[in-house]
């Protein structure tokens, strides 16, 4: 690439974050900030309005013409996320901003050409309904995922280097990229995170569903690791005779542990209830039952969060990241165990570490789908950051 269409590339997407942050922004602010010429931001605008990436919104008047300030245009649909996780899979549109305009749910098939079948026609139809709009589709799957190679393995369903996005693209002749969930889930708090998350350069994701993985997050980048196998912290030693096996069959591994299997089957040798299988949707209702106060789920949760802390302490001898996010819908009993992992974490950590903040994601229940979408719309910002 020739050097000045590098730095024209770059102002264009430092353009585009400011937008993106401070929206509705004036060109004058722009220019003003980014020490831009008035000149060249306006041209830089020009073409970001004819890609149909930003537009104008009319400001408030003070007293004469209202000011024209710019927006991301986000009335299309423009990314599709692909969300695999083990019990169910979620397809869903979004804009640009990262906010979901529509989805559609099924139950994960165990057989891998079921699964793309299913993508297919569920994307196909989104596809279809936007017209031309969707510009790319993310998948995030709970396993390891190689990038660069497209190599990937999900232990759950013992998939191993099946053609995901390959299979895909060639259905619906668009590009695919896919990524381990708890990767994916880290690039969405960078990008699509509340302000407090995207300003912290160095930070871990702890994302606890039916196993438990991690996402690390190093200057800005999600840290993948050789083939992408980083962040496997799940399988570290935490210690014996855990609740549940984790997805290799140990009972030593940290998601033994801390997983919500593991909260469920506390749960149950506490009380009679939630018989069958500890699927999420079981899960769900033992967050209900904690948050109205039942003494087990409490109890359940609560041991959970302890070991959580004690797997986040490891983390932070380790890793001494400025923060640690947990994700994943355990996010929505916060109020129960956020105490217990923080005493966790301050009880066992050696003291003379840096403070590292633990802190709820702010994705909400899905972290992966978002992750999922950041895929697509992570790439249109690029790696460049306002400081
Ligand atoms: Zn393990």
């Amino acid at each position: 690439m020739a050097r000045s269409n590098t730095i024209r590339d770059i102002n264009r997407q430092i353009i585009l974050n400011y937008v993106r942050e401070r929206a509705p922004i004036s060109r004058a602010d722009i220019a003003h900030e980014t020490a831009l010429q008035r000149s060249t931001v306006s041209l830089i605008v020009e073409e970001l309005k004819a890609d149909g990436l930003v537009e104008e919104v009319s400001g408030e008047s003070t007293g004469g013409r209202p000011p024209l300030l710019l927006s991301l245009r986000t009335a299309d649909a423009v990314a599709i996320g692909v969300d695999v996780g083990t019990a169910r899979t979620i397809v869903a549109t979004s804009d640009l901003a990262g906010r979901v305009l529509e989805s559609e749910r099924f139950d994960t098939p165990r057989d891998f050409n079921d699964l793309i079948a299913n993508i297919v026609k569920h994307a196909g139809q989104l596809i279809t309904k936007n017209k031309n709009t969707i510009e790319g589709i993310g998948i995030s799957l709970p396993g390891l995922v190689d990038p660069e190679s497209g190599k990937l393995y999900v232990p759950h369903f013992k998939w191993r280097d099946v053609p995901v996005a390959e299979e895909l693209s060639a259905a619906v002749g668009l590009p695919v990229s896919m990524e381990n969930d708890a990767n994916a889930a880290a690039l969405a708090e960078l990008w699509f995170g509340r302000p407090e998350i995207r300003e912290v350069r160095d930070f871990i994701l702890v994302l606890v569903e039916e196993g438990v993985g991690t996402g690390i997050v190093f200057d800005g980048q999600v840290y993948r690791g050789e083939g992408g196998a980083a962040g496997e912290f799940g399988h570290m030693t935490i210690g014996r005779g855990a609740p549940v096996a984790c997805a290799s069959g140990s009972r030593e591994c940290w998601e033994a542990f801390a997983s919500e299997r593991s909260a469920l089957a506390r749960y149950r040798s506490l009380s009679n209830g939630l018989n069958g299988d500890a699927d999420a949707a079981r899960f769900g209702d033992l967050i209900d039952l904690a948050l109205g106060s039942d003494g087990a789920a409490r109890t359940a949760l609560k041991e959970t969060a302890y070991y959580l802390g004690i797997g986040v302490a490891n983390l932070i001898r380790g890793l001494a990241p400025e923060a640690v996010i947990v994700g994943g819908p355990i996010v929505r009993a916060w109020p129960v165990i956020s105490e217990d992992i923080r005493n966790t974490v301050e009880a066992t950590t050696c003291r003379g570490l840096p403070s590292t903040r633990i802190i709820a994601s702010t994705l909400g229940p899905e972290p992966t789908l978002m992750g999922a979408l950041s895929l697509v719309l992570a790439s249109k910002f690029a790696s460049v950051s306002i400081t």
